[in-house]
């Protein structure tokens, strides 16, 4: 079986491994919005705990970032007042991100250079950027308006200063990465792993062609609720749903998503048993424990989410 997964960082990792279990041939599509460039290093933080955490490399506890990471050279940066000095840049992070932006810079597309660091960490899955072409997502804050990195709106306001939208700086003309249609093109199923719905799969979906496959593609789509009982299970996505007017509930998000024969993108949607009775207009709704907890729990989780399907 081949499965397709939209996925943003931290939920889209941990629900990759109960899909990576199943033994199906996995592409997970992964966003870029998070992107940004700082202290001249380009980084990926979707793209690299989805990659370390299917990698083994993963700080468990932290939930992004390698295990074992210390900070050196944050500290010495900060030393010499470099800013920005709220962005976590772990030393073995570091690494990364110095072989990526050598790459980068040598002309290879973020899709070749995210498969050679994937050649070391072996993630089992094919691990895709939504797009090759520069795209970031900025939050409109204040008045009169500004426009942020997300990543600063994220990290050093905690999603704090209310947001008054979110940009997709670049979606407009960006092209899907090599081997992004395809794999929606031959796909049994496309899973919405349970992702920041406003600034993780929204930015993928942005990408209008991309958009378009996964609408017209054969497989299925069923999305797995990040809302368990009207909150987040973890992270901030109750900042950016009020920004976009979206109730943080299960039936909030699946209407957001909205009924594929609707024009929206979902042909089922799974919410847990906390959320029975919630319906969404043309996607038929399923009921499964969906926390996180470990490999066996996700594991179910995904079984479900290919039952529904
Ligand atoms: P980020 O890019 O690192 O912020 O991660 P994602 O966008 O992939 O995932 C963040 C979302 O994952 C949050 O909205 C959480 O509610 C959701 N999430 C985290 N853990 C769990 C879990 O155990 N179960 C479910 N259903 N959602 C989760
Ligand atoms: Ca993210």
């Amino acid at each position: 079986m081949r499965i397709v997964v939209l996925a943003g960082g931290i939920g889209g990792a941990r629900f990759l491994t109960g899909v990576r279990a199943t033994g199906a041939e996995v592409t997970a599509i992964v966003n870029v919005g998070d992107d940004v460039t700082l202290h001249g290093l380009r980084i990926c933080p979707d793209l690299d705990s989805v990659m370390y955490t299917l990698g083994g490399g993963a700080d468990a506890g932290r939930g992004w970032g390698r295990a074992g990471e210390s900070w050196v050279v944050k500290e010495e940066l900060a030393a010499y007042g470099a800013e920005p000095a709220w962005f976590g840049l772990g030393d073995k992070d570091v690494a990364t991100h110095l072989v990526r932006t050598r790459m980068l810079d040598a002309g290879y597309p973020l899709s070749a250079v995210t498969e050679a660091l994937c050649a070391r960490w072996q993630p089992g899955i094919r691990l895709l950027p939504a797009t090759d072409d520069r795209m970031e997502t900025h939050v409109v804050v204040g008045d009169p308006d500004r426009a942020i990195h997300f990543q600063e709106w994220w990290i050093r306001y905690r999603a704090k200063l209310p947001a008054r939208r979110f940009v997709f700086v670049g979606a407009e003309g960006a092209k899907p990465a090599p081997g992004v249609l395809d794999a929606l093109a031959e796909a049994d199923v496309v899973l919405v792993a349970p992702s920041n719905p406003v600034v993780s799969i929204a930015p993928i979906l942005a990408v209008a062609p991309l958009r378009e496959a996964l609408v017209s593609g054969p497989g299925k789509v069923v999305g797995v609720s990040p809302i368990i009982g009207g909150a987040p299970v973890r992270g901030m996505a109750d900042r950016c749903l009020r920004a976009v007017d979206v109730p943080c509930t299960a039936a909030g998000v699946g209407g957001l998503y909205g009924a594929r024969s609707a024009g929206g993108i979902l042909d089922g949607w799974l919410v847990d048993p906390t959320d029975a009775g919630t319906a969404v207009d043309g996607v038929r709704v399923a009921t499964c424990p969906l926390l996180m907890s470990d490999e066996t729990a996700t594991v179910a989780m995904v079984r479900a989410a290919l039952e529904l399907a």
